[in-house]
């Protein structure tokens, strides 16, 4: 099983859960729309974020370089890897020379895309997640499923369940309060045991050299503080050029992420702790690959918000796993093809196109112009499976010509709806259960080809 559609299908099949997995991010993205209506400048926000994201995409190479100079003279040791391999070498090399054997992790996708804990758990370090959803799919050893809500294809009596064998929680408790204080509790001991944290960035200013982080539990802000070695790591394009520039991303992102006004926890590190290091790693990772593609580059000024996830609905109804990416949805369907385009050929096609990602994305991504464009690609490259690629090329030959699309369509109204049901609607076309094609009352044949479509 490796496309999108084979995956969709096993999540489906479970209605219940595909049902209130949908509901429950339709839920959030309600919130989100709520938000965005009671800020009148909404719109100038958004396109005062887009057009800083496309200037410092334009002239990335000396934002970096100014956030570097800006960065050491903040006492930051700044590292620079080219790819997933040389970023877990950089961070194991920190926290060998320091003895680290345990180490507390905030959020940070991007050390998911570099497959850090099982590299680290390799070396005989133990690595513990800390944000309450992360920790969670990592009890379950799984990857999170959702970037900003990593656990929300999990109903509480499955981490009630959970719990209960890996923290002793009561059998059968599944009140959210008491679970979060189990956690809570849980995690407390390892803050105190860990001797280095590791956090994400959510930006980086070149202005400062300075990072920002945004949680809602505050545990970026006990890891970072609690052991005296810190280390962030950002990939290339987490950059913006201005301080004053927070305001816009920062207004933005829990709105369309959560629904919130403002994300629980927004904290600034300008430099390590008194006593301590702080190390930022900055990696590429495939990026500038993305920044020379003219087409796709728009993709990389993504805050991460998870907007476009929670509204899509495909994703919506298919699951993160489905994706088989660290970045599920819709901003994961364009990144995942360009790091590798067969492996992850069916995911531009795993969209409607209905645009609704494009509509919520706080730096208007033109996401399913994107995705629409990304399919081209992967059929120039062949990529795309020979039985589709006929398809297309079938229906392209019908559509550009009226009459047989015309007869085509005649035929099918006149004939599908008498075909035995199981014929038409059997298991190798599930897409077509509870589409039926409605009987139509008798007509010549002549009368329906005829017609003009609508
Ligand atoms: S593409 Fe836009 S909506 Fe989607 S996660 Fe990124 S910033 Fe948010």
């Amino acid at each position: 099983m490796t496309g999108h559609a084979e995956k969709s299908a096993a999540f489906a099949a479970n209605e219940d859960r595909a049902h209130w997995h949908d509901q429950s991010l339709w839920f959030v993205r309600s919130k989100r729309d709520r938000q965005a209506s009671g800020i009148p400048e909404w719109e100038a926000l958004r396109e005062a974020a887009s057009a800083i994201k496309t200037h410092t995409l334009s002239r990335l190479a000396d934002y970096l370089e100014e956030f570097e100079r800006n960065a050491i003279a903040n006492g930051i040791q700044v590292h620079w890897a080219r790819d997933a391999a040389e970023h877990n070498a950089i961070v194991h090399q920190i926290l060998a020379s320091h003895g680290v054997t345990h180490l507390v992790k905030s959020k940070s996708m991007l050390t998911e895309e570099c497959h850090l804990n099982p590299y680290l758990e390799a070396r005989g370090i133990e690595v513990t997640d800390t944000d309450l959803g992360e920790r969670i799919v990592q009890l379950r050893k799984e990857p999170p499923s959702h970037i900003v809500m990593p656990a929300i294809h999990l109903k509480r009596e499955e981490i009630g369940e959970l719990f209960h064998i890996e923290l002793g929680t009561e059998k059968g408790a599944s009140d959210p309060k008491y679970l979060t204080e189990a956690a809570r509790g849980h995690l407390r001991g390892k803050f105190m045991g860990a001797q280095a944290g590791l956090t994400g960035v959510n930006f980086a200013v070149a202005e400062t050299g300075g990072i920002v982080v945004c949680t809602n539990e505050g545990n970026a802000d006990m890891g970072a503080s609690l052991p005296r070695l810190h280390i962030a790591c950002m990939g290339i394009e987490k950059l913006i050029p201005r301080a004053a520039h927070l305001s816009v991303f920062l207004r933005l992102l829990a709105r369309s992420g959560t629904g919130q006004p403002i994300t629980g926890y927004t904290s600034h590190f300008n430099g390590p702790v008194r006593g301590g290091e702080m190390h930022v790693v900055i990696v590429d990772n495939g990026r500038s690959r993305i920044l020379g593609q003219e087409a796709f580059r728009r993709s990389l000024g993504c805050i991460r918000c998870g907007a476009c996830m929670n509204t899509c609905p495909v994703y919506r109804r298919s699951g993160g796993y489905s994706y088989g990416y660290t970045v599920p949805g819709p901003i994961g369907s364009i990144l995942a093809p360009q790091r590798d385009p067969q492996k992850y050929a069916s995911l531009p096609f795993a969209s409607s196109l209905c645009g609704s990602c494009t509509d919520v994305c706080p730096v208007k991504i033109d996401l399913h112009h994107q995705l629409l464009a990304f399919r081209k690609v992967l059929v120039d490259l062949k990529a795309v499976p020979l039985q589709k690629r006929l398809c297309m090329a079938v229906m392209g030959f019908v559509l550009s010509r009226p009459s047989l699309y015309r007869m085509g369509g005649g035929l099918m109204r006149a004939i599908v709806p008498r075909l035995p049901r199981s014929l038409v609607y059997g298991p190798w076309n599930p897409w077509g259960i509870q589409r039926e094609i409605p009987l139509m009352p008798p007509q010549s044949f002549r009368d329906l080809i005829r017609k003009e479509p609508s």
